[in-house]
């Protein structure tokens, strides 16, 4: 491969709903550039940027996929544009997220059929945080019901100011053969090899022409206050001011080009990588970036000549060269075997096999430069989210954002053999995945698979059969339920049993009673006199704390109790540990079911995102889950947070049904809050659930 100087590159997610034609894209623009010699199809699994077969089975991205291709614009030159292909879907946040923070640019992939759409929204608020520039692109005008005006329309609504088009299509559907740019006043019309030939824009589109130019001269000008300030005045900026001011606009994440084509045919896939190279930043152009260097914040800039640093964004379990780090290099030059160590582990890591990515398909490197996307393989201590840095540098970033768990399922190996190797895959899954945890509940003896959604955690456990060949079986997640006593009882507890010589005896009086809810546990000591020798004190203890484990009245783990021993009886030969223990166990039983119990659930705090319109719908489905809404806080952005707390067992598969009711336009967190008493209709199925469970 050339070489390219950190100015010459170009990093850029393509970005946006599901299905709108991100993949599609990437591979016409490599088909464009003569990187692949035919665009492969997301249908039949053959597009570069769909790396792995769970994606061919879904048709859709599941994880990033890096895209090189060089390109050479009349403006600047040649060019070498890095695309990141990142997933539409919400479960896949972390991916994205992890995109956007090595990139210096998003293009927002928008169907001209669909609109709009959640996804789309979720992801432009998140680099407008970053302030990373962006650049959208109107997809699929050659398809059926393809509306670019209201597309517009919902782009202005949507992200406001700054939405700047700067074409027009000629035709559309199935007549859709090209685009006007308004700028230049240019017709462009294509051939079906995707090259076009200019031409005067058409009369018939001069109306609409006039209303879109006064919309892409106010998306621009407000990036410049002395152009906006002489535009409100009246005066008509020209071409070249406007054209400065985009640039300008752009680099500065205040002004959104909106572009537009079609993936399928070629229409203004070439004019995308123009602009792509003519009006996006490249590495050098962006804010150096802040780093912590031991107690102090440092601004690294990108510069092929400053000391080497690099910050790994991504982590991948490859069949063939062990685990791949994908990473970007912040600053320097880095070169094929250097060593570098990274800070978290305090690992030395040599960089033996350095690759450029195309999907899947790994080109060596042997030097890359600050700017670069890039991977090496086998890195010994390096993990999502570390960074190398030379000797005596410990430099870390500011850390990846992880979507918090909100959805799990119960997982079980199908076969001894997965049982062995179970943990060691997880662990490796989780490597390569930030959003996923795995946890052992030991109240409800499950391993418990923790994610964003079903489908997230659907595609890890595919990955876990084809990547490391374990097998699991899902099962329902079990709700902790614990048991309480609702008042005082005493109860005598007896071991007693003669048979043949040595004679087992014990008896011990206890009483119980309530505690506070959360306190746990007590257990009092009050015999006086001897009545139970000390020594088997302990032993009483024991069988009290093992009964209230296993589980009282209704088989739940016992809380909240305190537990006094006041009485008792011995026999001099024949009282042991084991007796003591068994008096216990009888007398607690007896107890509890004297003193009665009632069965506790665990109660989830849910914070609940979502525009202001499904507020009431939200609220309404909170009451029907059992649950009580705490309080409502406008947000700005039309969105109203909801804090509710709701019982466990009825959120568990919020993840889904909050996406349906919201049609995928809300967020959530979870975390436990406290138990409560499970209402009596309640507690039968309850029970049975965990009787059908140990069966
Ligand atoms: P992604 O989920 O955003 O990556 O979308 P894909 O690239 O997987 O595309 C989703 C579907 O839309 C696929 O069936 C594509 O063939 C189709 N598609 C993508 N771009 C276009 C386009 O410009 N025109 C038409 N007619 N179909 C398209």
């Amino acid at each position: 491969m050339v070489t390219f100087s950190t100015a010459q590159l170009r990093n850029v997610a393509l970005v946006g709903h599901s299905g709108a034609g991100k993949t599609t894209l990437a591979e016409a623009l490599l088909k464009r550039a003569g990187a692949i010699s035919r665009a492969g199809r997301v249908e039949d699994g053959t597009a570069v940027c769909d790396t792995e077969p769970e994606e061919h089975r879904r048709h859709l991205s599941l994880s990033l996929a890096l895209a090189p291709f060089e390109w050479t614009s009349e403006e600047t030159g040649p060019c070498r544009v890095t695309l990141v292909d990142t997933p539409g879907w919400a479960d896949f946040a972390a991916e994205v997220d992890a995109a956007l923070r090595v990139v210096d640019c998003a293009v927002f992939v928008v169907s001209a059929v669909d609109g709009v759409r959640a996804g789309t929204e979720r992801v432009w608020r998140r680099c407008e945080e970053l302030g990373l520039p962006r650049l959208v692109f109107v997809n699929k005008l050659d398809k059926e019901r393809a509306d670019y005006e209201g597309t517009l329309a919902q782009l202005r609504e949507a992200f406001g100011q700054g939405i700047a088009p700067l074409e027009l299509p000629l035709g559309l559907e199935s007549a859709f053969r090209g685009v006007a740019d308004l700028l230049s006043d240019t017709a462009f019309v294509y051939s079906p090899d995707g090259t076009h030939r200019s031409e005067p824009i058409p009369d018939e589109l001069a109306d609409l022409e006039h209303e879109v130019h006064d919309a892409l001269v106010e998306g621009i000008v407000v990036a410049d206050d002395g152009l906006l300030e002489r535009y409100l005045g009246g005066e008509v900026p020209s071409v070249h001011e406007l054209e400065h001011a985009l640039a300008h606009g752009v680099v500065a994440g205040s002004v959104f080009p909106v572009v537009l084509g079609s993936a399928a045919t070629g229409v203004g896939v070439d004019r995308l990588a123009d602009f792509l190279c003519e009006i996006t930043p490249s590495p050098a152009d962006r804010p150096p970036v802040t780093v912590t260097a031991g107690p102090t914040q440092v601004e690294v800039a990108p510069t092929a000549s400053g000391p080497p640093l690099a910050f790994v964004f991504k982590t991948v379990a490859d069949q063939f060269v062990g685990q791949l780090s994908l990473f970007k290099v912040l600053s320097g030059t880095i070169r094929a075997d250097e060593v570098l160590v990274n800070p978290a582990s305090g690992t030395a890591e040599r960089l033996h096999g350095l690759f450029r990515l195309r999907g899947k398909e790994q080109l060596p490197a042997t030097e890359l430069v600050a700017g670069e996307l890039a991977a090496v393989a086998k890195l010994a201590a390096t993990r999502t989210g570390d960074t190398l840095a030379p000797k005596g540098t410990p430099v870390t970033v500011a850390p990846l954002t992880v979507p918090p768990p909100v959805y799990g399922v119960a997982i079980r190996a199908r076969t001894q053999a997965d049982d062995d190797k179970l943990s060691s895959a997880l662990h490796r899954l989780e490597a390569e995945d930030v959003a996923l945890h795995t946890a052992r509940n030991d109240e409800t003896h499950q391993t418990v698979l923790h994610g964003t959604g079903d489908i997230h955690l659907a595609v890890a456990l595919e990955r876990l059969a084809r990547k490391f060949g374990v097998h699991v079986d899902v099962e329902d997640l079990r709700v902790p339920y614990r048991e309480t006593v609702l008042g005082r009882a005493e109860a005598e507890g007896k071991h007693k049993k003669q048979s043949g010589g040595h004679g087992q005896y014990g008896v011990a009086w206890l009483r119980v009673e309530p505690l506070e809810r959360g306190r746990g546990f007590e257990f009092v000591d009050s015999i006086v006199g001897g009545a139970i020798p000390r020594q088997f004190i302990p032993a009483v203890q024991r069988g009290v704390e093992e009964t209230m484990a296993a589980g009282g009245v209704h088989g739940f783990p016992v809380v909240d109790v305190r537990v006094e021993c006041f009485d008792g009886k011995y026999h001099s030969v024949d009282s042991s540990e084991m007796a003591f223990k068994l008096a216990a166990a009888n007398g607690l039983r007896d107890a509890l079911g004297r003193a009665g119990v009632s069965v506790l659930e665990p109660v989830s705090r849910l914070r609940i995102v979502v525009p202001s319109s499904l507020q009431g719908d939200v609220m309404g489905d909170i009451n029907a889950r059992r649950g009580r809404v705490q309080g409502t806080a406008a947000l700005g952005a039309g969105e109203q947070e909801i804090t509710a707390l709701v019982p466990t067992a009825e959120a568990l598969r919020y993840a889904i049904d909050l996406r349906s009711l919201t049609g995928g336009r809300g967020r959530f967190t979870i975390t436990h809050d406290h138990y409560d008493v499970l209402p009596a209709h309640l507690v039968d199925r309850a029970a049975a659930s965990l009787k059908a469970s140990r069966a």
